[in-house]
């Protein structure tokens, strides 16, 4: 067992097998001293040839792949998978307490993972409760991933809310965005996340907007449209559906958006899913666009041209889509993204899928045909990135001098069995081991 080391010193870690996320190569035999009390890496040497015992409180990681921690780039630790509880039920009858606690549960699932990051996408109808979790992480109160908060997500009037039939009577139910209009009005949205304390700002750059022209049966006993409406989305499975997404922001106010933010040095993801969004959402200047599922050469060519990051999330479509075909033409769509030199970010939209299967996401990178070397820096480097580089306020997802030391050691050679990526020994976050043989170190 694990003891941890005095917090003034510092320690070595001694691998066989380092993960290089900026060469694209395993490093053999390096030994990386870090600092425990900064949280940061003090160099990464080679190992001294005839070392043979190694002894407290250094480590001997020698015959394990070691890594830079893993980034969530997509994540909801507020939300848990619809098949257990649908996301109307969660958002409107789970109490804010039972969903701050079930965070803190999804925080220390993701840590277990070998997730060290998350960037967190959006509350869901908990307000801005994620604050007070990702302080709570940062002070020590409770273990999880480091984490960058979007709070509340911006949506335009009657864009992304939660929706039932029933709006006569003062029915309330929580808000599931933070709603606002028009180039000032999105401006000052912009302005009351960033004083709300994100690190992170999230929008709908479209939606299901019209989902109560057909609505869904939605409760025990209620009906299914009976003639729906002829499918106009050409044969697309989405845009097919009686509820297609359509934008939520004219290009106006998504550059409004941008510019703002970034004005703050603040990072920005867009949801977006077909070509006009994706498009609209890229030539404005977001960070990163997440799902972006309908494949679409356009899309990647904007995402090209404008370097921005794609979040592709392909668990959602794991999860959802029971069409075989459309499935894989939406992993054929990552793989392409890759091949054209899209930056890239894993992240599950983790929630929907559960916290602790997070390594999902690098499966389906693996599964779509995106080399293992790729899969990697998409899962530490890029999710850096996409959390705004040197603006989120720490370097991470590097193994390197002054970086955050944040490493995931996997049992056995990960370049010759990928089985290993579930097989986490050990987590390190901040310079402290923070998971030891599957258990949490508190
Ligand atoms: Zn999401």
């Amino acid at each position: 067992m694990y003891e941890k080391p005095h917090q003034s010193s510092t320690y070595i870690i001694h691998t066989s097998l380092l993960f290089n996320s900026r060469t694209l190569k395993f490093d053999t035999d390096q030994s990386i001293t870090v600092n425990p009390k900064t949280g940061r890496i003090v160099s990464v040497t080679p190992t001294p040839p005839n070392l043979s015992h190694v002894s407290y409180p250094d480590l001997d990681l020698r015959g394990c792949t070691v890594l830079p921690g893993f980034v969530d780039a997509h994540a909801h630790v507020f939300v848990h998978p619809y098949t257990e509880t649908p996301a109307l039920n969660q958002e409107r009858d789970e109490s804010l307490t039972e969903r701050v606690l079930r965070a803190g549960n999804n925080a220390k699932a993701g840590l277990k993972a070998g997730f060290t990051t998350y960037r967190d996408l959006g509350t869901e109808g908990a307000f801005n409760a994620d604050i007070g979790v990702r302080d709570a992480i940062s002070r020590g109160i409770i273990p999880g991933p480091r984490l960058f908060v979007a709070t509340e997500a911006l949506a335009s009037t009657g864009g992304y809310e939660i929706r039932h039939e029933n709006k006569i009577g003062g029915t309330s139910v929580p808000r599931l965005s933070d709603v606002c209009d028009g180039v000032d009005g999105v401006k000052m949205g912009v302005r009351r996340r960033l004083g709300a304390g994100a690190d992170v700002i999230k929008f709908y750059a479209e939606y299901r907007r019209r989902t109560l022209r057909f609505p869904q049966p939605a409760w025990p006993g209620s009906q299914s449209i009976r003639y729906p409406p002829y499918a106009t989305g050409g044969g697309n499975a989405i845009l097919s559906s009686m509820n297609p997404p359509s934008t939520l922001f004219d290009q106006e106010e998504m550059n409004a958006i941008v510019q703002t933010a970034k004005r703050a040095k603040c990072p920005v993801a867009s949801h977006a899913s077909s070509p006009e969004a994706v498009i609209m959402a890229s030539n404005a200047g977001v960070t990163s666009i997440e799902h972006g599922s309908l494949p679409s050469e356009e899309s990647l060519k904007a995402m090209k041209k404008n370097d921005t990051i794609y979040v592709p999330t392909l668990c959602v479509a794991d999860i959802e889509l029971d069409d075989k075909e459309f499935r894989k033409a939406i992993l054929g769509h990552a793989r392409k993204a890759n091949e054209m030199g899209i930056r890239l970010a894993t992240g599950g939209d983790t929630g929907e899928s559960a916290h602790g299967n997070n390594v999902r996401e690098l499966e389906l990178f693996l599964e779509a045909g995106i080399s293992l070397e790729d899969t990697l820096r998409a899962a530490t480097l890029g999710g850096w990135e996409a959390c705004g580089g040197d603006w989120c306020g720490y370097r991470s997802g590097w193994v390197g001098e002054g970086w955050q030391a944040d490493l995931v050691v996997l049992g056995g050679d990960l370049r010759e069995d990928q089985g290993a990526l579930r097989r986490v020994e050990m987590v390190i976050k901040d310079g402290n081991v923070v998971v030891d043989g599957g258990f949490i170190i508190e």
